[in-house]
């Protein structure tokens, strides 16, 4: 009977997978070390061919995807294969295998995943970030390589047998572009964020994920090993006994239950039971989320992220294209608002192109408007341009990503007046009747909201980086993940005061980072007099049914009685026991 062990990550998509894993090869993969099989003499050089075959076949595997994604995407992100080229072909990589084969007589796979542990070691200790950006080209390449000697389908993502929970260190563009989609039960990934691709990506496709799970985990794991993921609580269960995996059953069904019956609450309106009103909007990152935008209810778009059109294709996207994709997107939501954010590259959602020039902070980099405005203005003008084009086509707003001063506001203001004149002259359809306004995620921002919202027609706060900066702390390193602290009461008082400034100037505010969909700050957001909650579809019905069941008189003591408080702990021990109160069956689903 093996162990059950349990682990704890972040849950950054609900549901619950029960099933058996697959530990991914390639991308910035685990690689399980092989047995370590001692061979006789004579049977090396028969290892050293199947290796060599193994190399080839990647080689080919490569240049096929490489062909494939050139082909699919215009922004030549092929060449982001260039360097895992190199390194399949790379001769003194294959001498120290074959000299490994040859003095230890072992199997190929065991000789050459620990030459390649050796090189990811030392590229990943080296202080130029470029070069260490490649010891993850290497793990991609030798899980791949690995892969084939140990017998296992190419790309497994996309020939998988049956359906799999996956299990990674994390995944690359390469992987998830080739998954097979219907046979993907969730994720299980040592890195990453809630804003990580993949996590996005598995919100969007309905699949629970939890990131961030302890490494340690990744030990003993074999390809038919069991496993339940509770993207719901981030727990994840190694080897379930068969109690452990009915009463996740159990709750599974429950869930299941739980999220249909919320389906058929979705036109209902969302506001308190004395009457106060919040917009709950929805946050996506395609044109495809569109559907579980209307299944969920959503009165609109609260935060598009356009970077994830750039991220794979590069920096500069054609104007024709991305006016009709925010032209489709403006026309599928009728009268309901779009706030379309300017891209918010840097920081964890850098592009190819920029690891050429590496920065050695960039979350506190060129990131977002800083981006625009000074490295990339004509990327920005043509953005600009596309957006104002459709805005004839709908309900526009424009919003601008992490703005830590007034100058920057003026700046685009100034920018866009340009482009307006600009599109006049040219004589080319376009609105002037949108909004602009700006994203409150800096604390410097938010100090200053007054001054801002005097020259803008909103703030929407983005909380998962205002938290971020505030605190001091990586959004996505989880070493430093406790004191990822929504509830700290310097969060709480940068928000309400951003609330304040947006009631004075008589503008909306909304939230639309990941504190808008945790039902835990539901009350508090509402007391504050935020206007719009916008999150991640599958939090759209949780919320709704928490605002349905709140009083705003409870919530506004709730609010009193926290902005007292002195930790993040005591606040949210508060807000707890209110969520438990008021929505019991909510609480539990989040915390499963
Ligand atoms: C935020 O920071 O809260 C936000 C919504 O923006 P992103 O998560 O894309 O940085
Ligand atoms: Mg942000």
């Amino acid at each position: 009977m093996l162990e059950e062990r349990r682990y704890a990550g972040v849950g950054v998509s609900p549901g619950i997978a029960i099933g058996r894993i697959l530990p991914v090869s390639g991308g910035s993969d685990l690689l399980v070390e092989p047995e370590k099989v001692v061979l006789a003499p004579e049977q090396c050089e028969k290892e050293i061919g199947r290796f060599d075959e193994a190399v080839s076949a990647t080689k080919l595997e490569l240049d096929a995807l490489k062909k494939q994604l050139g082909s699919q995407l215009s922004g030549g992100e092929g060449r982001i294969f260039d360097a895992h080229l190199m390194i399949v072909g790379d001769v003194a990589m294959r001498s120290d295998v074959v000299d490994f084969i040859r003095k230890n007589n072992t199997g190929a796979s065991y000789a050459f995943f620990k030459v390649s542990e050796k090189y990811i070691k030392v590229l990943s200790g080296i202080s130029d970030e470029y070069l260490r950006e490649r010891a993850m080209d290497v793990r991609d390449v030798a899980g791949r390589i690995l892969g084939r000697l140990e017998g296992l389908p190419a790309n497994k993502l996309a020939l998988l047998p049956d359906q799999r929970i996956i299990v990674a260190h994390d995944l690359t563009p390469s992987e998830t572009a080739g998954l097979d989609r219907t046979r993907v039960l969730g994720f299980a990934l040592e890195g990453g964020s809630r804003t990580s691709h993949t996590a996005i990506l598995a919100r969007s496709m309905g699949l629970p994920a939890v990131v961030g799970v302890e490494g340690e985990i990744f030990t003993g794991l074999k390809y038919d090993t069991r496993m339940i993921l509770d993207g719901f609580s981030g727990t994840v269960i190694v080897n379930p006994s068969r109690r452990t995996e009915e009463a996740y059953r159990l709750k599974a069904q429950e869930a299941g239950r739980f999220f249909s019956d919320l389906e058929r609450e979705k036109d209902l309106g969302s506001e308190t039971l004395d009457g106060f009103a919040v917009q709950l909007a929805a946050n996506i990152e395609s044109l495809d989320d569109m559907a579980e935008v209307n299944k969920c209810g959503a009165a609109g778009v609260g935060l598009f992220r356009t970077e994830f059109l750039a991220l794979g294709r590069g920096l500069t996207l054609p104007e024709e294209e991305q006016f009709n994709i925010y032209r489709s997107l403006l026309v599928a939501n009728g009268n309901h608002p779009v706030v379309i954010r300017t891209l918010d590259i840097g920081g964890d959602k850098g592009l190819p192109e920029m690891t050429r020039n590496p920065e050695a902070n960039p979350f506190l980099g060129l990131r977002g408007i800083r981006l625009s405005l000074r490295a990339n203005q004509e990327a920005f003008r043509t953005q600009l341009r596309a957006l104002l084009r459709a805005g004839s086509f709908g309900n526009l707003k424009i919003m601008i990503p992490m703005v830590c001063c007034v100058e920057e506001v003026l700046e685009v203001k100034s920018i866009l007046a340009d482009v307006e004149q600009e599109l006049t002259e040219e004589k080319i359809d376009h609105t002037t009747r949108y909004a602009f306004g700006v994203m409150i995620e800096t604390p410097a921002a938010a100090l200053q909201a007054d001054r801002i919202a005097q020259l803008v027609d909103f703030m929407s706060i983005g909380s998962n980086d205002l938290v971020q900066y505030t605190m001091s702390i990586d959004r996505g390193n989880e070493k430093v993940a406790y004191l990822y602290q929504p509830a700290n009461p310097a969060v709480m008082e940068l928000m309400n005061r951003t609330a304040k400034a947006a009631h004075k100037n008589n503008i909306w505010v909304g939230v639309c980072g990941q504190m808008a969909a945790d039902p835990h700050y539901t009350a508090l957001l509402m007391a504050m007099g935020i206007h719009e909650l916008s999150m991640v579809t599958t939090a759209v019905g949780p919320i709704r049914r928490v605002i349905r069941n709140l009083r705003m008189h409870e919530a506004e003591a709730l609010l009193a009685e926290t902005l007292e408080c002195s930790t993040a702990e005591e606040i949210w021990n508060l807000a707890n026991q209110m969520l438990r109160k008021i929505a019991p069956e909510v609480a539990e689903m989040s915390s499963l």
